[in-house]
């Protein structure tokens, strides 16, 4: 867990763990006590804000395994989903939990399915630390079933997420969503043809979400020379009976 959160005033960020002690950084050191105050200053005279961290600054801090799905792609999730605080979820893989801590942290439940043992220890830690009580995780292969009914979305990012097809089906509301991440188009080619099988699941769209960063510095206004490239693409389901 982060206690305390400094900026600089160019926006340099640093996270104190424990705030009870002196803080070491590459601008010097702050006072324990200096920690309880809303600005700092080191010893070598640099100035900091120190705030109380929020969700966002601890789910940053979560430790990391497979590759997360990007915040600009959970966002979109979310909002084409209208899951919220009566939503019931089901994910797999778990990978670091990145995803679905995000989604715990403002729906109702959460289950997440993570096949490989050293990164569902990793991932209980992960929820330990965020201190979220709505998140379960199972050490289970998604496609061999899932437990939980009456699901108002399940998010899948597997390497072959038509074998999870069969499960969702009979763990979805009707109404309710799949949304699958994958980050190549012959994943999403085998995806979409398996959905347009179904009688139960009607196909609504894929889309990729391009997010560009910019640089605002007086009149040096620009894109950044350096962008998040290629995540993946995200395809929407919905079940219709
Ligand atoms: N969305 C995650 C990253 C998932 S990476 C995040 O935001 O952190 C993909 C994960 O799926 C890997 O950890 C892999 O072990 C797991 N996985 C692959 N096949 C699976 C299956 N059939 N059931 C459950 N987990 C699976």
């Amino acid at each position: 867990m982060i206690d305390k959160i400094l900026y600089t005033k160019d926006g340099k960020k640093f996270s104190v763990r424990d705030s009870a002690k002196d803080y070491h950084c590459q601008f010097g050191v702050v006072k324990a006590e200096d920690l309880r105050k809303s600005k700092a200053i080191t010893n070598t005279n640099k100035e900091f804000s120190v705030i109380d961290p929020s969700f966002i600054d601890q789910h940053e801090k979560i430790q990391r395994s497979a590759q997360v799905i990007p915040l600009k792609d959970i966002g979109t999730i979310i909002t084409k989903t209208g899951i919220g605080k009566n939503s019931k979820i089901v994910d797999a893989g778990a990978g670091s939990g990145s995803l679905s801590l995000m989604l715990a942290n403002i729906t109702k439940q959460v289950t997440t399915y993570e096949i490989r043992e050293d990164f569902y220890k990793l991932v209980k830690k992960n929820i330990e630390k965020l201190g979220l009580k709505n998140i379960s995780i199972k050490n289970k292969d998604i496609t061999k079933g899932i437990d939980e009914k009456n699901v108002d979305l399940i998010t899948l990012d597997l390497p072959s997420p038509w074998d999870a097809i069969e499960p969702a089906k009979k763990a979805l509301k009707s109404g309710g969503f799949v949304v699958s991440y994958s980050p190549t188009i012959p994943q999403v080619m085998d995806f979409v043809a398996a959905i347009k099988k179904e009688d139960e699941f009607l196909y609504l769209e894929t889309i990729e979400i391009i997010e560009r960063q910019w640089e605002i510095n007086e009149r040096k206004v620009r894109p950044r020379s350096q962008q998040i490239g290629h995540s993946g693409f995200l395809s929407f389901v919905r079940k219709i009976k």
